[in-house]
């Protein structure tokens, strides 16, 4: 059994028995003034709490380096010994924190050992026209920086879609809104979590990634409001306009066997999926 958490942004916790894997964490949930206007900075005690009672953490995989998906890496990673697998420029970013060296870097393509029972495929992907359809902050970290910098000097990087074997079981990361279909050629997953902000403006994105891959179960997320606040057990604070229900409609229509998820924050979801499970979610949504 493997518990997976979505735990903010693009953040996913994956547990077993043993490990604990992290992609893309993002504790701290910068308010949208300051990640306009100000330099931000991980919020340590978001970020403890977080961590402190998980399993070993074996492997922290990051999709790329825009700071709802990096800003938390190097304060997590003074707290463990995990594999961090990223791009050039998280290896830029761990150097600004003081940590040269430790980034397994990627450039695409590669598969990268993270335990007896995990790893994880580095494969090439796209960021979606997230911002007034353009490609928020594109680019690289620069290494003449320093921390703490404003949230526009985290550049995307290098950006991929990971795709982690954990236990026998595949789970494919799209952390933004966009795919190339090319690079997904030849991969295929259990599951598949879908990035919703920003859908409308690749809307067959996910059509495209569910016919190459071939998932049984997709996953919806990245829809919070990740500039608001959240508290364990309250609801999941929402993006605007993010027509949740065309997205569910456009897969169903398109996949009608597959399982589809909405999970809230912090709400465990556990794979292989039960039958119950996925009756609650999408139906909600379409209710
Ligand atoms: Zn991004």
């Amino acid at each position: 059994m493997i518990d997976v958490t979505w735990t903010g942004a693009a953040g996913l916790r994956f547990e077993t028995e043993t490990e604990t894997v992290l992609i893309d964490p993002y504790h701290t949930r910068v308010n949208l003034l300051r990640t306009l206007f100000k330099t931000i900075r991980p919020d340590e005690a978001a970020i403890q709490a977080a961590i402190a009672s998980l399993a070993k953490i074996t492997g922290i995989i990051i999709g790329h380096t825009h700071s709802d998906h990096a800003l938390d890496v190097p304060s997590i990673m003074r707290r463990t010994n995990a594999v961090l697998v990223g791009s050039r420029s998280l290896e830029t970013l761990m150097t600004l924190g003081g940590m040269p060296g430790r980034t397994t870097v990627c450039a695409g393509g590669e598969k990268v050992v993270l335990s007896d029972q995990a790893e994880v495929t580095m494969i090439r992907s796209a960021h979606g026209a997230a911002m007034f359809g353009k490609v928020p902050f594109p680019g690289e970290i620069s290494p003449a920086a320093t921390l703490p910098m404003k949230a526009a000097g985290y550049r995307s990087g290098s950006v991929f879609a990971p795709l982690l074997v954990l236990n026998g079981t595949r789970f494919l990361h799209i952390g933004s809104a966009d795919a190339i279909e090319a690079e997904l050629k030849n991969h295929t997953c259990d599951v598949l979590f879908v990035c919703v902000a920003g859908w409308n403006q690749t809307p067959d994105y996910p059509l495209q990634i569910i016919n190459i891959t071939r998932p049984a179960t997709v996953v919806l997320f990245h829809y919070d409001n990740f500039s608001k606040p959240h508290t364990k057990g309250s609801g999941t604070p929402r993006l605007p306009l993010i027509d949740m229900r065309g997205l569910i409609r456009r897969i169903r229509t398109h996949a009608p066997d597959i399982d589809i998820l909405v999970p809230e924050l912090d709400q465990p979801m556990r794979f292989p999926l039960s039958s119950d499970a996925v009756n609650n979610d999408a139906s909600k949504e379409l209710r």
